[in-house]
């Protein structure tokens, strides 16, 4: 008999360490109340295990350092872009890369070309997508643009386990494109996975209904693609089992016109972005504001190694066993909440563990941010640092006022193979005694905010 492991395991070995910093209760309540009870204004050395994001925290395989070292710091023509364009042509199908420096560069450029070539019209113009990303939707709203979001309705049920609750809602995007004039929509989105909604992931089945209303209606189709491949990944295990994870990317790039890409996500690497088109319409603007604000054509405001490491980086991440046990990795986390009785956004997504604060704390009103006392309370008890989004996040509207934001959450995201299964063991041992301690949890207030995204800098007491 052959023996069969039950245990997915990491997918590689480590080759180089990084120390974590040890602090004493004592020690974090001082940097807590130093930072003003906002944890992105804590120094690193003050955290332990760093869940704030999982942009730019990958780490780099022994394969990616050496990449580095093959860059060609050529300013223009490098042999590094030449590789690195016939690897994202190979991926995309698409034949015109542009490089920058990360994803909302390649949105900033996309825009403002949109804009420029619409010129001065009265009419309104909008970007539908399933939810737009916040540096997306800020992008669109600065060219006076207008970013609306039909995200299917599955996904406003946080504690029902509906698999591609990342999905677009086609029946909505259906009537918006019958009802809006084509002059008045220059572009329409779709997000792989789905951040803005618990890092869910959209079927094929879903991107394939959105191509064929985009190409109906005679709208360029651009993919918001940071989380392809954990998208894939999804698709693979639920939808069209047995695939192998490249050629289900490329069916995917295959029904849109184009896509914006943050290299920080799913090409493991710290920086890096880029604009992939199919089409020479509008590469010539491009490139124009491209050496106006990031660098020449061939490197985009990244050096030739940055453009290496995404070049092997775009290959690791579709490798089966990567993929397999990036997702069973989150999964364990969804299974010891499920034991647990801890509340969190059912079911797990492809990057993140999304906790439910507004169910840890029903004494808590949405107005005292339960989600920001359960963020300070796991760094207070453990020096896990992670973040908020709820209404402190989004509920300051626009025009001054404050609002419910409808849910409640804190999100735990994991940095690609950067933390071992007893790291995050760790994790969940601290989340359980923070649940049990959950009657005594007190709310924030703000004692001062900014005007715009006050998350990252506002001041609170608790
Ligand atoms: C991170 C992200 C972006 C922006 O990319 P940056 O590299 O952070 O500028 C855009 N869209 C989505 C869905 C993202 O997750």
């Amino acid at each position: 008999m052959e023996f069969q492991s039950k245990v997915i395991i990491e997918p590689f070995q480590v080759k180089s360490v990084q120390s974590l910093d040890f602090t004493t209760r004592d020690e974090r309540s001082a940097a807590l109340k130093e930072a003003r009870y906002n944890l992105f204004r804590l120094p690193a050395q003050k955290v332990l295990i760093d869940l704030l994001t999982d942009s730019g925290t990958s780490a780099m395989s022994s394969e990616q350092w050496a990449a580095l070292q093959r860059g060609d710091e050529s300013y223009a023509g490098a042999k590094s872009f030449q590789k690195f364009q016939s690897k994202v042509q190979e991926l995309t199908g698409y034949e015109y890369i542009i490089p920058t420096h990360q994803g909302r560069a390649a949105e900033r450029l996309l825009f403002s070309v949109l804009s420029e070539r619409r010129g001065s019209t009265a009419e309104p113009q909008w970007v539908p997508n399933n939810s737009h990303f916040d540096t997306t939707r800020a992008n669109i709203e600065a060219v006076g643009f207008r970013a609306i979001d039909f995200v299917s309705p599955a996904a406003q049920k946080v504690q029902e386990a509906i698999p591609f609750k990342g999905n677009m809602d086609v029946e909505a995007l259906k009537k918006f494109l019958e009802s809006t004039p084509r002059s008045q929509i220059p572009v329409g989105m779709l997000t792989l996975t789905n951040n803005s909604c618990g890092g869910q992931p959209v079927s094929l089945e879903n991107i394939r209904e959105v191509s064929r209303l985009y190409r109906h209606y005679g709208i360029p189709f651009i993919l918001d693609a940071c989380r392809f491949a954990e998208n894939v990944a999804f698709i693979c295990r639920d939808e069209e089992k047995g695939r192998m994870p490249a050629e289900v990317a490329r069916e995917i790039f295959s029904l849109a016109d184009g896509c914006s890409f943050s290299a920080k996500k799913d090409a493991l690497v710290n920086i890096g972005g880029f604009l992939a088109l199919k089409s020479s319409d509008w590469v010539e603007d491009l490139h124009s504001q491209l050496i106006l604000t990031e660098g020449f054509p061939t490197y985009g405001g990244l050096a030739g190694r940055d453009l290496e490491a995404m070049t092997q980086g775009l290959d690791e991440v579709l490798e089966p066993a990567y993929l397999e046990y990036r997702l069973a990795s989150l999964e364990y986390l969804g299974k010891f909440c499920e034991q647990k009785g801890i509340p969190y956004l059912k079911p797990v997504g492809g990057h993140a563990l999304y906790l439910d604060a507004a169910s840890f704390y029903p004494h808590l009103k949405w107005s005292d941010y339960p989600g920001q006392s359960l963020a300070l309370s796991l760094y207070l008890e453990g020096g896990l640092r992670s973040c908020e989004i709820g209404s402190l996040m989004f509920g300051r509207q626009f025009d001054g006022t404050e609002k419910a934001h409808g849910v409640e959450l804190v999100r735990l995201a994991i940095p690609r193979r950067v933390y071992t299964q007893s790291h995050m063991d760790y994790c969940l041992e601290l989340i359980e005694f923070v649940f049990h301690q959950r009657k005594a949890a007190k709310a924030v207030r703000i004692l001062k905010e900014p005007k715009r995204l006050r998350h990252f800098t506002a001041e609170f007491s608790w």
